[in-house]
């Protein structure tokens, strides 16, 4: 069934709330108005109504994250808390089997935030048979072995969808950079390879982005490179832009990625009509409490606190509260309307 106006309605809502500039970097404004343009409509609500369609119970959703941050070349909160928590609405929510892919240095923190999402971490074949079981895996940093690896994951798990948050993406020349432009390369496993595998097969996949240079901006290369200051001219050798250049069906931005991943939970409660797939604020916290402890830093001060691209872990749960409550709202959209929601006023 198509999305009602209701749902649009309320998913316009949700877009703008996980949109809002609070980072002071200022891209996020130009991104999400040229994300939306190209999808014609809500972008968590079109990564919502696609999942839904296309997952059915037991599939396995590939999904991607992990940023690789100078100098200690260690992934961030912002992407693993966000890839954990709709990992578990993916098993509440449809009963998918989720598979994390990584860098081999972020495995242990994504197994870390999964766990604190409240799955099970098990192996691949677990994570297959098991329900509320994700596995985590290292994807490989040379490319003829990611090819490889890409090839052997799709033959064997025959993804329904493939899912990248906060995920680096490789530019023209197969580089990958920070936002502001800095060399990655040596330190990203090469996933790209896993989704342009996964086009070539017609497999569903989603992207989430904050900041231009992740997988997926490619919808919104021209907006992206108008909005970064080092977007046209990275600082490394290779001389490209900071943009990848692998598309995915839907991109959704946020102001920060793991917001992303919040609305696109929000939105597939609202049109399940479930208001419990979206996680609630005490696992948000713990989540990011436990991929903080296993060294994922804030990409703020470098430090291993709770939280995300500057915004402290508590707020986060803030992000969530709201969504939580446009979900319930959502599910009697306009009633006070047609009849008094309270019958003693
Ligand atoms: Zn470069």
């Amino acid at each position: 069934m198509a999305p009602t106006v209701a749902q649009i309605t309320m998913a316009a809502g949700m877009d703008a709330l996980v949109n809002v500039e609070v980072g002071g970097r200022g891209v996020v404004g130009a991104m999400h108005a040229a994300a939306r343009d190209a999808e014609g409509g809500p972008l968590c609500l079109a990564a919502a109504d696609r999942l839904l369609r296309t997952i059915h119970r037991r599939d396995v959703v590939i999904l991607a994250t992990g940023l690789p941050i100078a100098p200690w070349f260690r992934g961030e909160q912002d992407g693993p808390v966000g890839a954990a928590t709709l990992a578990r609405a993916l098993v509440l929510g449809i009963g998918a089997r989720p598979v994390i892919v990584t860098d081999p240095a972020n495995v242990a923190l994504c197994a870390a935030a999964v766990a604190g999402a409240g799955l099970h971490v098990g192996s691949l074949e677990e994570a297959r048979r098991l329900p509320t079981t994700a596995a985590v895996l290292d994807f490989p940093l040379e490319w003829a072995a990611a090819d490889a690896r890409a090839a052997e994951l799709l033959g064997s798990l025959a993804p329904a969808a493939l899912i990248a948050i906060e995920r680096p993406g490789a530019n023209e020349h197969g580089h990958y950079h920070s936002a502001a432009g800095l060399p990655l390369t040596e330190h990203c496993a090469k996933i790209d390879a896993l989704f342009r595998a996964g086009r070539a097969r017609e497999v569903l996949s989603i992207g989430v982005g904050d900041g231009g240079n992740e997988l997926g901006c490619a919808k919104i290369r021209d907006a992206v490179l108008r909005a970064i200051p080092r977007g046209g001219r990275c600082a490394c050798p290779c001389g490209g832009t900071v943009v990848p250049v692998t598309e995915t069906d839907v991109l959704v931005t946020a102001a920060i990625s793991n917001w992303g991943a919040y609305g696109i939970e929000a939105a597939m409660a609202m049109l399940l009509g479930r208001p419990d797939v979206l996680h609630p604020r005490e696992v948000d916290a713990r989540v990011y409490d436990r991929c903080a402890a296993a060294g994922a830093n804030d990409a703020d001060a470098g430090l291993l606190d709770p939280g995300a691209d500057g915004v402290p872990g508590p707020l986060h749960g803030h992000v969530v509260d709201l969504l939580a409550c446009m979900v319930r709202n959502a599910l009697d959209f306009g009633k006070m309307y047609r009849e008094p929601r309270y019958p003693w006023l």
